[in-house]
Order: structure tokens, then C-alpha cells, then sequence
């Protein structure tokens, strides 16, 4: 397949599109990205590897790191784990309060905010270093040295006003074992990654693999766990946007504040799309809009 060819089509049609959205404010490190940047990397099991536009540049992965905290904490507590969390879509804002009070204080899944605070409570109880360890883990996937970058994980400490009242209202219903603010500065940390889109597609290739990280062939998680961390991203990965991103474009994937969004396409590629501009749910708008026509011109659903 020429994707090569069908990028630049697809970017040639979506760039006409007028209404773009805009960048993450609430995360003041972010506001300052240029919000032109567009970037695309698809890497496949062949380990061919296609990328358009600004694939090479950094930016913050935010909330696509929640797939790989949760990952490493799945592979280490087993299903014990879905003690503290579910795994149905929130149909609410990523860092809504309302649910967490009425169920209390187990969040709905892994992706939205609360329930990545309680996955990176679990590391930070399970880990001796969990920032080292968490790099480490992320570095064996993607091949490179990604780092985190410490002036967008002061940024938003900086403003954490709702992840704080998510925390303290989980602590009070006693899903919240560790030190708050220790919690705080490794989940701010983790969603501070920042990667290419070659890097982020790399990263997830193992989830298209069966758990195996097709580089090393190192089993990553089993079979199940693969199967199940895909199926928690085709139905929570979006935000309250998960049922429409699942109707247009039809990968399990994760988006970010930062613009990047990645899908998988079991058994056979992983594909990372970066534009900083986010429509009202928080997602890259055209991002999403390239997605939705790269899966349909070339009928590349899961569907
Ligand atoms: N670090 C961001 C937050 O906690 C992640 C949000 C996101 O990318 O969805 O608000």
C-alpha cells in the first residue's frame, strides 16, 4: 500500500477544512505550541515505516500515556486491579467530578483522569522508583530515549486545580493508598512525555502484536491483557467522543491534549497523527478528520 501517497491526499483535503478548533489552554506550557504542526507516522509488523509532515518533532503525549501506565500496572497486578477502577466509558468530560461522588470513588475506566490517578496510586505503590521505572518501560517499547519534560509537568501542577479535587475526593472514599501530591507529581510527570509520531507509533506496535513488542519480541502482556487494553481504548479512548470516534474512524486508540491521537490496527499496524488543535471534546480535530478518512478510503476499520 502506497500511504505515502494517500497522507498527502488526505492532508490536501483536510486542510481546506475551516473550522479548526484550538489549542489546550488549560495547560499553560501548551498554549504556546504552534497549532500549524501536522504530523503523521504509520509503522506496520513488516516494520515498514511511513511518515508525512512534522513526524519528527516532539510534543506532549498527555493523556495517550494513561495506555501505558495502565499497562504496566495490568501486567503487574493482574485483574486484582479492576478492583479499583472500571473499564465502561465515562459519557462525561475526562476530568469530570460527578460520577466519582454517586459510585463512590471507583472511576468508570482507566482513561479518564480519575481512573489514571488511581492506576499511577498503584505504580507509585508497586514501583521502588516509579518515574525511572515508568521511562525505562516506555524506552524498551519505543527504541529511543524519550524523556519527560519537566517545565509542562510544573505547568500544569501549576493549575491542578480539578485533578486535585478528583484525588482528594478519591482519597476520602480510600481508593487513593500513597501521598497525594507524591501521586500528583508522577501522573503530572507521566503525562508530560513527549515523543514524535514515529516514537508514539512505535510504542504502541505491541498492542497490535498480541502484548509482543515486535522489536525485541519481548511479551510485554499476554494475549488477553492485549486484547483487553485495545478494547478499553475502542470504547473509552476518546473522552465523552469515544462512541463517535468509533463510528467515524473504527480503531481502538487514545487521544491527548497535546494533539497526538494513536490507533492500532490488531495484527497489523500502529499509527500516530499529530495537530494541536482540539475540537470541543478535547480531541485533535484534524487528527480525528484524518483518521476518519484514512479508515474509510481504504476501508481500514476494524469493522
Ligand atoms: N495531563 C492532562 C490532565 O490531567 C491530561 C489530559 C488529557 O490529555 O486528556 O488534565
Amino acid at each position: 500500500m502506497d500511504f505515502n501517497n494517500i497522507f498527502s491526499e488526505i492532508y490536501n483535503e483536510i486542510k481546506a477544512i475551516p473550522s479548526k478548533g484550538s489549542v489546550a489552554q488549560y495547560i499553560p506550557e501548551l498554549a504556546l505550541v504552534d497549532p500549524e504542526k501536522f504530523g503523521v507516522s504509520l509503522v506496520n509488523l513488516d516494520g515498514e515505516k511511513f511518515h508525512f509532515g512534522n513526524a519528527q518533532e516532539k510534543f506532549s503525549i498527555q493523556s495517550i500515556a494513561k495506555v501505558l501506565s495502565l499497562t504496566m500496572a495490568y501486567e503487574i497486578q493482574g485483574e486484582k486491579l479492576w478492583e479499583r477502577v472500571g473499564v465502561e466509558p465515562s459519557g462525561t468530560a475526562f476530568n469530570s467530578l460527578v460520577q466519582l461522588e454517586y459510585e463512590k470513588g471507583i472511576p468508570r475506566n482507566p482513561f479518564i483522569n480519575a481512573g489514571a490517578l488511581v492506576i499511577a496510586d498503584i505504580l507509585v505503590s508497586e514501583l521502588k522508583n516509579p518515574k525511572k521505572e515508568f521511562l525505562d518501560f516506555v524506552n524498551q517499547l519505543c527504541h529511543t530515549k524519550v524523556a519527560y519534560s519537566p517545565q509542562v509537568a510544573a505547568s500544569e501542577k501549576s493549575c491542578a486545580y480539578v485533578n486535585t479535587a478528583l484525588i482528594n475526593l478519591m482519597k476520602s472514599f480510600g481508593n487513593i493508598k500513597n501521598d497525594i501530591n507524591e501521586v500528583m507529581d508522577f501522573y503530572f510527570h507521566l503525562c508530560s512525555i513527549e515523543m514524535t509520531c514515529e516514537e508514539l507509533s512505535q510504542t504502541f506496535l505491541f498492542l497490535a502484536n498480541d502484548g509482543v513488542c515486535a522489536l525485541s519480541q519481548k511479551v510485554i502482556v499476554d494475549q488477553s491483557k492485549s486484547k483487553r487494553i485495545n478494547s478499553i481504548m475502542q470504547l473509552c479512548g476518546f473522552y465523552d467522543e469515544a462512541g463517535e470516534f468509533s463510528f467515524k474512524v473504527g480503531l481502538p486508540g487514545k487521544s491527548g491534549v497535546g494533539g497526538g491521537i494513536v490507533v492500532v490496527r490488531p495484527h497489523e499496524f500502529s499509527m500516530a497523527v499529530w495537530s494541536p488543535r482540539l475540537n470541543a471534546k478535547g480531541n485533535s480535530f484534524l487528527g480525528t478528520k484524518f483518521l476518519e478518512l484514512f479508515t474509510t478510503k481504504i476501508d481500514y476499520s476494524i469493522f
